[in-house]
C-alpha cells in the first residue's frame, strides 16, 4: 500500500474526530470530509473563514478500550500505519498544490502513550527540522502522556488537544477501563495549562478539548460545568463537542441504550453546547445564565433565547445608550451587529434596528426587544 492508498484508510478514521472542523452550524456539513472524500477537512481558522487542512491519524490500531469508539482493540478492523518520514514527505508534497492551511495529527495508541506520542513528535519535528515547515502544526496529546512527551510535542506545535471525554471521573469510567481520568486525561491537562500559561515560553501554543456527548448518560449541565471550569481554571482556547454517533460502539453504554424517541437529539445537543460555549467566550454569559430542564438545555430554543425569555425585566433596551454587553444580550444581534449599532450612533442618531445593515429575520427576531431612545 502506498503512502496516498494508507492515508485514505487513517484520514478516513480520523473523522471520528472533530475537533478542529466544528462550528455552530445547525447541520452536519463540518463532519464532511471533502467531496472526493479525500484525507482533507474544512476548518474554521483562528480570526474566521474556513481553510483545508490535512487530518490524518498515524495508525488506526489502539491498545485502549473506550467503548464508544470504532477503533478499540477488541474490534475486527484492518490495522495499519504510516512511518513519520513517508507522512511528513506526502504532507510537504501536497501542500501547496492544494492549498493546505496546515497538519492535524492523531493517532490510535500503539503499544504505550508515550511510544505513540514519539511517532507524532517524529513527524512535527521532520517537517520542522528537515522541511523547514513553518507553517501550522495541530499535535493530538495521546491521553496518559508523560510530561516530557508533551513538553516536546508543545515545542513543535501551532496547537495541541487532549480530549476530557466526559464532565467526571464517573462518566469516564463507564466508557474505558483502561484509561485513568486523574492520571491520564486530568493531569496532563493541568500540565499543558501550565506549560502553555500567558507569560510562558510556549504562551503561543493554542490547547483545546473535546467532550463526546451522549456516550454516556451525562447532562447538558454537569458539561456546562465542567466547560466553565477549563475555561477559567485551565484557561482552554477552545473547547469542541462531538455527538456520539450510535452504532460504532459498545452497546452496553448508554449512549447506546438510552431510549430516545428524537434520533438526532445528540446532534442538536452539539449544536446547543456549541451555541452556550460562544456564549461564554463572546457573549460574556457566565455559568449562572443558563437554565436547564433536568440537567438538559433546551433543544427547542437557542439558550440566548432562553435567557432572554427567562429575564423580561432586562428588556427593552434602548437602542441610543445601551453599552455593547447590554446589546449582546438582544437575540438576534451578535457581536457584528452591535459593532455596526455603536459605530452608526457614533455617526449620528439611530432610529430603528433598519438604520444597520441587519438580515430580515434577526431584525424581527430582535425588535420586540429594543426601544431606539
Ligand atoms: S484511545 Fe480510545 S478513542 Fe482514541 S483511538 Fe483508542 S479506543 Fe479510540
Amino acid at each position: 500500500m502506498d503512502t496516498r492508498e494508507t492515508l485514505d484508510l487513517l484520514a478516513r478514521d480520523a473523522q471520528y474526530d472533530l475537533s478542529c472542523a466544528c462550528g455552530t452550524k445547525n447541520n452536519t456539513d463540518h463532519r464532511k470530509r471533502s467531496e472526493n472524500g479525500s484525507w482533507l477537512y474544512p476548518v474554521t481558522v483562528p480570526g474566521g473563514g474556513t481553510g483545508v487542512m490535512l487530518k490524518t491519524l498515524m495508525t488506526n490500531a489502539c491498545a485502549n478500550d473506550c467503548k464508544y469508539c470504532p477503533l478499540r482493540s477488541n474490534q475486527d478492523y484492518k490495522r495499519i500505519a504510516v512511518a513519520p518520514e513517508k507522512l511528513a514527505q506526502f504532507f510537504i508534497d501536497i501542500k501547496d498544490r492544494q492549498g493546505l492551511i496546515g497538519l492535524f495529527l492523531s493517532s490510535g495508541v500503539l503499544d504505550t502513550p508515550d511510544r505513540t506520542m514519539e511517532r507524532l513528535i517524529d513527524t512535527a519535528e521532520i517537517l520542522r527540522k528537515v522541511y523547514r515547515y513553518r507553517g501550522y502544526i495541530h499535535i493530538k496529546i495521546i491521553p496518559g502522556a508523560s510530561q516530557s512527551a508533551v513538553e516536546r510535542a508543545v515545542s513543535l506545535s501551532s496547537a495541541v488537544s487532549l480530549n476530557i471525554e466526559t464532565p467526571g471521573i464517573r462518566h469516564f469510567s463507564r466508557l474505558s477501563e483502561k484509561k485513568d481520568y486523574m492520571r491520564d486525561i486530568i493531569n496532563p491537562l493541568k500540565y499543558l495549562s501550565s506549560l502553555t500559561a500567558k507569560g510562558s515560553s510556549y504562551a503561543r501554543v493554542s490547547k483545546t478539548t473535546q467532550f463526546i456527548v451522549g456516550a454516556s448518560d451525562e447532562t447538558d449541565q454537569e458539561i456546562v460545568t465542567y466547560l466553565w471550569g477549563l475555561y477559567k481554571r485551565l484557561q482552554m482556547d477552545r473547547i469542541y463537542f462531538s455527538a456520539y454517533q450510535r452504532g460504532l460502539g459498545d452497546n452496553t453504554i448508554p449512549g447506546e441504550t438510552i431510549s430516545n424517541s428524537e434520533p438526532n437529539a445528540h446532534l442538536m445537543r452539539e449544536h446547543r453546547l456549541y451555541q452556550t460555549d460562544f456564549l461564554v467566550r463572546t457573549y460574556g454569559f457566565t455559568l449562572e445564565d443558563f437554565s436547564f430542564h433536568q440537567g438538559a438545555l433546551s433543544l427547542e430554543k437557542d439558550p440566548k433565547q432562553v435567557w432572554a425569555e427567562g429575564h423580561p425585566e432586562f428588556f427593552p433596551v434602548r437602542l441610543r445608550y445601551a453599552n455593547r454587553n447590554e446589546l449582546l444580550r438582544v437575540p438576534g444581534l451578535g457581536p457584528t451587529l452591535v459593532s455596526r449599532i455603536i459605530s452608526a450612533r457614533k455617526q449620528g442618531s439611530i432610529k430603528s434596528l433598519y438604520d444597520i445593515k441587519i438580515p430580515k429575520h434577526l431584525a424581527s427576531k430582535a425588535s420586540s426587544y429594543v426601544i431606539p431612545e
